[in-house]
């Protein structure tokens, strides 16, 4: 295995920037590791070795021609399946897109891009981001690199796993419920989901509008800083997109001070339900902040026993109208064409049976009904207003706290194929992620070690006030270095299994 494979995102763009390396040689060391790898991991649906090579090539021209480099540049990083990147296949997990090769880019393709950041594939993400385990894919499950018989998280469980499994420093996720927190809680990395607002979302093939949001994945608190201050920043083309400055996360993930910060422990967040080996620590990491001169506290958060519900009715209110577009006409897909001389409509149905998996189908059939008359206000409505309440109090607790923690998934990775046929049970997996999306706010998933019952990671989550993305980034840098001279042992150990 190459040493490139092991730097962090920092160490290699400062190794290209040096010529210590030529990002040619880091692109090809992570595709020989992907070759190596990905047949027992499954992280990529599409690997572009082409384009991956003349990317890091042209970021070599210029590095000789010597122009000043972006901070990433020449670092090479997984695409989540859901972000659009011009004539590469854009699946998004699911059978109803396949052969849709985008005619653009994303925004955030576009920034990584201009900022010679070298793409190396699309990875493998439940169908339309709807899950938390990746087995909702049509292209068959990624494996967690800890254990290849355990679920990566999901839905962005292909990128996560690219980064555990380092096929790739960085990847890009997306969390409408907890798609990059989650994953990176059972794979031991770092996963952002930024303020709603502050990274376009354009291009990035909506789920439910008014939660989607693009963020990073990393290995580090650091890595994961610089990839999202590449992303981040207003875009005129998403209408939702924030127009203000992009709080300095890279500079707060260098402070990583936490003397005499407020931090609150979300009572409905831990306890009863939660993994012992994730509650111990969880609660070990809690007198770590103290120790470095925090002022920890527990906060309570009544309405967020409600959040979940009101997410499975939002959610697919939403994703039942997005959705829509997939009709057989306009993208990938259609079914039956042929079959005798049918109607439109036929058609439409007969692809959308064909092209949609079973989760994909309930959700849109959940939402159809909440949203259909006579039952809006009950369903649609109603969940609105616990999502204000959700946000009334996030607004209450930051009061009293500059950031709220809690863990971020009840367990460490279960087994593939253990909650499959339980939806209920898949969608507890995200009890503890939810609340951030409703209320639009930031969150951070960062490793908190291993359970010592089974040995695999547990997240620490962090969520901090609306565009107060950088506190997430200093206090995920000073968790993570108390936590390494803690332990003495590198977290960022390669996982095991591989
Ligand atoms: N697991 C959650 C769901 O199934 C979150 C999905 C997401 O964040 N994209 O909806």
């Amino acid at each position: 295995m190459s040493d490139l494979i092991r730097l962090t995102a920092a160490e290699t763009a400062a190794a290209v920037a040096s010529g210590a390396a030529s990002a040619v040689e880091v692109a090809q060391a992570h595709l020989d590791r992907i070759s190596e790898v990905d047949e027992r991991v499954h992280a990529f649906l599409h690997v572009d070795t082409e384009g991956a090579l003349a990317a890091a090539a042209a970021v070599d021209s210029a590095r000789a021609a010597g122009a000043t480099l972006s901070p990433l540049a020449g670092v090479p990083l997984a695409l989540k399946d859901v972000m659009t990147q011009k004539g590469i296949p854009t699946t998004c997990g699911s059978r109803i897109l396949e052969g849709w090769r985008p005619p653009y880019d994303s925004t955030v393709t576009a920034r990584l891009k201009a900022a010679g950041v070298v793409i190396l594939g699309k990875t493998n993400m439940d169908e339309f981001a709807m899950g938390s385990s990746t087995e909702h894919s049509a292209y068959g499950p990624t494996h967690n690199p800890w254990d290849l018989d355990r679920i990566p998280g999901g839905s962005g469980g292909g990128s996560a796993a690219a980064v555990a499994a380092f096929e790739a420093p960085l990847a890009i996720g997306t969390d409408t419920g907890g798609s990059i927190r989650q994953p990176a809680a059972v794979t031991g990395t770092v996963g952002v989901k930024p303020t709603y607002g502050a990274v376009s979302r354009y291009g990035l093939v909506a789920l439910a509008s008014s939660l989607d949001q693009a963020g990073p994945c990393a290995r580090t608190v650091l890595d994961a800083a610089l990839l999202h201050a590449t992303i981040a920043g207003h875009d005129p083309l998403d209408s939702t997109s924030f127009d203000g400055p992009v709080p300095d996360v890279v500079g707060a993930a260098l402070r990583a001070d936490v003397q005499g910060m407020r931090i609150g422990v979300v009572k409905e967040l831990s306890g009863e339900g939660y993994q012992a080996g994730v509650q111990q620590r969880f609660d070990e990491a809690v007198a770590l902040l103290t120790g470095m001169g925090a002022e920890v506290v527990e906060v309570s958060c009544p309405n967020f026993p409600y959040a979940l519900a009101a997410y499975y009715l939002i959610l697919p209110s939403e994703c039942s109208s997005n959705l829509a577009k997939f009709d057989g006409m306009r993208f990938g897909l259609r079914v039956g064409e042929d079959d005798g001389d049918p109607s439109v409509e036929q058609v439409m149905g007969r692809t959308r049976a064909a092209g949609f998996g079973a989760e994909a189908i309930r959700r849109i059939m959940l939402g159809t009904y909440a949203l259909s008359a006579g039952y809006y206000d009950a369903y649609y409505g109603q969940a609105q207003k616990v999502r204000t309440l959700i946000a009334r109090d996030f607004a209450a607790a930051f009061e009293q706290v500059d950031v709220l923690i809690s863990p971020t998934a009840p367990t460490t990775a279960f087994k593939l194929g253990e909650k499959l046929d339980d939806p209920l049970a898949m969608y507890l997996n995200d009890v503890a992620t939810i609340p951030a999306n409703l209320a639009g706010i930031p969150g951070m998933s960062l490793p908190a070690g291993l359970a010592p019952e089974d040995g695999l990671p547990v997240g620490l989550q962090i969520m901090a006030p609306a565009m107060a993305d950088d506190r997430l980034y200093n206090v995920g840098a000073a968790l993570e270095a108390a936590l390494l001279s803690n332990w003495g042992r590198p977290i960022l150990q390669e996982a095991p299994s591989l």
